[in-house]
């Protein structure tokens, strides 16, 4: 992944998305990837904690964390628990960047603390919103909240300052890769406020591959031949070949929509004080 440092207040994730990549880093611990993901959520009760004393070691550079990557930071126990909230908390006691990724819209009960972080620090929040199909959604991301819910939360963090940007992710080639499909997430992105949009394509690796490819064959079998060809010999990553059309296609509907950081308000981080050089 494209970060040094993660941070998941919770591990397994009831939203259970059939493409779910993390099923594979839990194969790959000896844990369930089936069917039985997202049945039992692991909670860090200390994480706030020891993200605290971590945080305040003299060694610390004070670099960018990504919260989420592993699990979405936003489970609903996070409404109990609000172990999310905390560590939120203390990045911004402490001034520290962090970035977000959810498909949760609880997120905006933090719109507070978020607001204090991003004015301390560089915050950015990324949705994941692959498709406005309901159809799609409802078959592969079976328990998270409706696509719009999302956008109304970005809606909600831009128009108080905050960062928050679109991510389309995963892409499923011949199920929500539609030129109609891209356009319309695009264009509700835009409407939404968000600051930014990327897209990527589905990767399938060991734990992923077998419950998606299961659901695939249930839910869309006429697309099974396609996706044999394209994830032949267990690829778990689609190549160039298909990765830059669909990059191309997103970057040319979000240029036609002006998608860009348009926030009224931009909250960020005082500037460096310049370092004067003294001449001896
Ligand atoms: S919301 Fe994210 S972590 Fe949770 S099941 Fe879906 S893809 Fe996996």
């Amino acid at each position: 992944m494209g970060f040094k440092w993660s941070l998941n207040p919770y591990m397994g994730c009831v939203h259970r998305c059939t493409f779910c990549y993390v099923r594979a880093f839990e194969k790959r611990s000896d844990r369930p990837s089936d069917d039985r993901y997202g049945t039992s959520i692991r909670v860090k009760t200390n994480v706030a904690d020891v993200l605290r004393r971590e945080l305040a070691r003299p060694t610390w550079q004070h670099e960018q964390v990504t919260v989420g990557a592993a699990t979405d930071p936003y489970q609903p126990v996070e409404g109990k628990f609000k172990l999310t909230r905390a560590c939120l908390e203390v990045f911004r006691d402490v001034a520290n960047p962090f970035g977000i990724i959810t498909r949760g819209p609880m997120i905006v009960r933090d719109i507070d603390v978020l607001v204090e972080a991003s004015r301390r620090a560089d915050v950015s929040v990324t949705f994941s919103i692959p498709t406005l199909d309901d159809e799609v959604w409802k078959r592969t991301e079976p328990s998270t909240a409706h696509p719009r819910q999302r956008l109304k939360a970005v809606t909600a963090l831009v128009d108080a300052g905050v960062k928050a940007s679109v991510g389309m992710a995963p892409i499923l080639p011949g199920i929500s890769d539609r030129p109609e499909q891209l356009r319309e997430v695009v264009r509700a992105a835009r409407e939404a406020g968000a600051t930014g949009i990327w897209a990527n394509l589905l990767f399938l690796r060991p734990g992923t591959r077998e419950h998606f490819l299961e659901h695939l064959a249930e839910d869309w079998p006429e697309q099974l031949p396609l996706y044999e060809r394209l994830y032949a010999s267990r690829r778990a990553y689609l190549g160039a070949e298909e990765r830059n059309p669909l990059r191309d296609q997103v970057g040319a509907l979000a240029r036609e929509y002006g998608i860009r950081d348009r926030r009224k308000l931009k909250l960020a981080p005082p500037a460096e004080p310049e370092q004067l050089s003294l001449g001896f």
